[in-house]
């Protein structure tokens, strides 16, 4: 490291994180990243890349390499709870639909191969594991950031890539800002082939009914698996320390009593009875504090239910990594930060407040108001690819430059 590089720590190396840590790189600048977990081991689940995320991948030259492992969804159809039928549909893969109105694709994929494909480009040499973040210290031109190791390590800048339950937000807010939404999930990936009843397996589709409402797409090369995410109301408080909660192992099936039959055996068919509270971050009135920053999830954590978590945390990282690389240690960063907060908030707040709309129209009962619902979802494109259609790199071409 040279004197005049700045020194960067990213707290979290999760997809926001490492996500970071690439695009800094790809500017030049050597960021370390310090992840509590000993091991990147990602737990059963999957995620959808939207083009907001993957044009962004792709200028980083990962997008071969991550469609290898990801499943192009055919279609997003929505559905009735009970009967099946299609409520409105719109092509994804067919015709190449969704890249000619988007610009880049959409991706099926399982977090595991996401983040091999993350922490495989950035190599090991830089990523610190074990190292559990417990203390910062501000001083005038730097941060000395403490771990549980007992390590020691001094920074230009502190960024928080540490999750909705963030330690870093906490420093940087003054205040604990979770909120359980109300609402929980039941999720799981199950082989296709043990899903006979189930229609258009290689779909990313919503069963939408009273209460709750499951989500499914296929991932894997061929679409061998689906994954599922099923979201009920309640319970109305959640009782747990931390996210996730063993349930009785009848309690997914019973809430999902009386639904189509391709919602009930995905839901059997799924191993481990476990419930996820869902929680978000309030909307917070600073990112940063001094020279320390948040972003993702420490910094908007929001419902999942437009599929936005991690790709806003990409175009975070997008975003913030080419604010900061110019910079040098000594220059006051608090324009810099305040700056990648001006330009992030709107945005990720508008996302935030859609995702939980979102969640009460996926819940609606039968009746005159699921039928407006439904035709909101008819004109997804027009109603919702403001989403799916940013671009980072416009963005922060249209607003001035900072530095030099
Ligand atoms: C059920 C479910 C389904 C979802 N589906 C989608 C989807 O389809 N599409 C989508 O875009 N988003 C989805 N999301 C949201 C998405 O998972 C998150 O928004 C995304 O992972 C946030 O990334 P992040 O890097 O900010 O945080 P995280 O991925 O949570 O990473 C934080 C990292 O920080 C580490 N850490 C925490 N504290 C410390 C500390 N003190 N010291 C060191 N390290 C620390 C953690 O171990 C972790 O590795 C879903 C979320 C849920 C719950």
């Amino acid at each position: 490291m040279r004197d005049n590089d700045l020194r960067i720590a990213i707290v979290g190396a999760g997809i926001g994180g490492l996500s970071l840590a690439l695009a800094l790189r790809e500017r030049g600048v050597q960021a370390d990243v310090f992840e509590q977990a000993a091991e990147l081991t990602e737990i059963g689940a999957a995620i959808a890349l939207s083009a907001n995320a993957t044009r962004e991948y792709a200028r980083l030259g990962l997008v071969d390499e991550l469609a290898a492992a990801a499943t192009i969804p055919t279609e997003l159809v929505y559905r009735h709870w009970e009967d099946g039928s299609r409520v409105a549909a719109h092509p994804v893969r067919e015709g190449d639909a969704y890249v000619h109105r988007f610009g880049a694709p959409y991706f099926g994929i399982h977090r595991a191969d996401l983040q091999r494909t993350l922490s495989t480009a950035f190599g090991t040499e830089h990523l610190h594991l074990g190292c559990r973040l417990t203390d910062m210290v501000r001083e005038r031109d730097s941060v000395v950031l403490e771990f549980t190791s007992g390590r020691v390590e001094r920074a230009d800048v502190v960024v928080g890539a540490d999750g909705v339950r963030s330690m870093v937000r906490r420093w940087v807010t003054g205040a604990d800002d979770v909120v359980y939404s109300g609402t929980s999930a039941f999720r799981g990936i199950v082989p296709t082939a043990a899903l006979p009843s189930l229609p258009d397996p290689h779909a990313i589709q919503f069963w939408m009914g009273p209460d709750a409402h499951l989500l499914h797409y296929a991932i894997g090369g061929a679409g061998e698996s689906v994954n599922f995410f099923a979201v009920v109301e309640g319970p109305p408080v959640w009782p747990h320390d931390g996210s996730v909660a063993e349930v009785r192992e009848d309690v997914p099936v019973e809430s999902f009593r009386g639904w189509h039959p391709a919602v009930t055996e995905m839901i059997r068919a799924a191993e481990s009875p476990v419930r996820w509270g869902l929680f978000t971050v309030r909307p917070l009135l600073r990112w940063s504090r001094g020279r320390i920053v948040v972003l993702g999830d420490a910094a908007h954590g929001m419902l999942p239910h437009q599929g936005q978590g991690a790709n806003t945390s990409i175009e975070d990282a997008f975003a913030l990594a080419a604010l900061v690389a110019g910079a040098r240690p000594g220059d006051d960063l608090e324009p810099v930060l305040t700056r990648f907060q001006a330009l992030r908030r709107a945005r990720t707040r508008a996302i935030q407040r859609s995702s939980r709309v979102t969640s009460s129209l996926l819940h609606l009962p039968d009746g005159p108001a699921a039928r407006m619902r439904n035709a909101k979802m008819a004109r997804f494109p027009e109603d919702f690819g403001w989403i799916h259609e940013h671009d980072v790199q416009q963005t922060l071409q249209a607003s001035a430059p900072l530095h030099r």
